[in-house]
């Protein structure tokens, strides 16, 4: 019986030995379960729940207590670098999607926007902003009074506004009644004299009645963006400071193919990249031309475009 009993353990030991200490065997042969200390079964099997039991229980608590509670909302934007060092910075991302710092110069965009601008320079060259002025200060409220409405609109309505109010003081003081009937035929009226009212007392009392040849300035005036301050740097103070971007440009940049940006700032900035910065101020001179003389909205004349051999939508097989 002892014999055989003995022969029986050594079989069942080298078998265990075999199954189970043959992948573990570099830490030696682990005994039979039923040779263990009663606690040690109890011990492994606890510990083995024991870590289910906590990776569960971290999902739930992930779920509930630790994620933030789900939400529609799109998370506000935040500087590249804080969430991920390799995204480029906005400066670099034009560069990028044209194919790495530097390399947009050999480009062929960077050639067929050269052309672009080349043929349109032919067809206007002695394009220029097409609102009447003759200051700063006329040019930053008529350019106000532009959106959505035309430039020959506006050229109507403001000498009699300049008339009655020559200054940015004079105009800082009117009844919005006033202006709102000087100006009803631009639209969008009451909201044009407010602003030009708040313009002109920014203009007044911030910068001594003076319109700031400075971008940072500009921008901080009530009722100015990016746009027509634009508009006020190239046109009044002859300096290159970005691309207009409004209506035509923006649909131009797409026709031609310049850009694949909806929002103005990125087709800004885009433009920025491709064309030399001498040249901003008339590149938003042509476009704006072409876009209200041939590459109209609704009906884009592409027999009579200088482009059509070259523009990506042009109807011209
Ligand atoms: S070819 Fe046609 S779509 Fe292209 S710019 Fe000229 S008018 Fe516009």
């Amino acid at each position: 019986m002892s014999g055989r009993g003995r022969t029986g353990g050594g079989a069942r030991g080298q078998t265990g030995g075999s199954r189970g200490g043959g992948r573990r065997g570099c830490k030696g042969a682990r005994q039979p379960l039923s040779q263990q200390r009663p606690g040690t079964l109890r011990k492994r099997l606890a510990g083995s729940a024991g870590t289910k039991g906590t990776i569960r229980g971290a999902e739930r608590a992930g779920g509930k207590r630790g994620a933030p509670p789900p939400t529609n909302k799109v998370p506000p934007r935040t500087p590249s670098t804080v969430i991920n060092p390799r995204r480029p910075k906005p400066s670099e991302r034009n560069h990028k999607q044209l194919g790495g710092i530097g390399a947009w110069e050999s480009r062929p965009l960077a050639k067929y926007a050269a052309e672009v601008f080349r043929r349109l320079h032919t067809l206007y060259p002695n394009a220029y902003c097409e609102l009447d002025y003759t200051s700063p200060w006329q040019l930053i409220v008529a350019t106000v009074l532009s959106a959505q409405c035309t430039d020959k609109r506006v050229n109507l309505v403001t000498p009699a506004l300049f008339a009655v109010y020559p200054t940015p003081a004079a105009l800082a003081a009117a009844q919005q009644s006033h202006v709102e009937e000087i100006i009803k035929s631009t639209g969008f009226f009451r909201n044009k004299a407010k602003a030009i009212i708040g313009l002109a007392g920014a203009v007044h009392s911030l910068h001594h009645g003076e319109v700031p040849p400075r971008m940072a300035d500009l921008i901080t005036l009530p009722g100015v963006g990016r746009k027509t301050a634009n508009v006020i740097l190239g046109n009044a103070f002859a300096i290159n400071d970005g691309v207009v971007v409004d209506t035509h440009v923006a649909r131009l940049s797409h026709r031609i193919g310049l850009t694949f940006q909806k929002d103005p700032l990125r087709i800004e900035q885009d433009l920025m990249v491709l064309f030399p910065r001498k040249d901003w101020t008339m590149l938003a001179h042509l476009l704006i031309w072409h876009g209200r003389r041939i590459c109209e909205a609704r009906r884009p004349r592409c027999p009579e475009c200088p482009l059509a051999d070259i523009c990506p939508s042009s109807l011209i097989a």
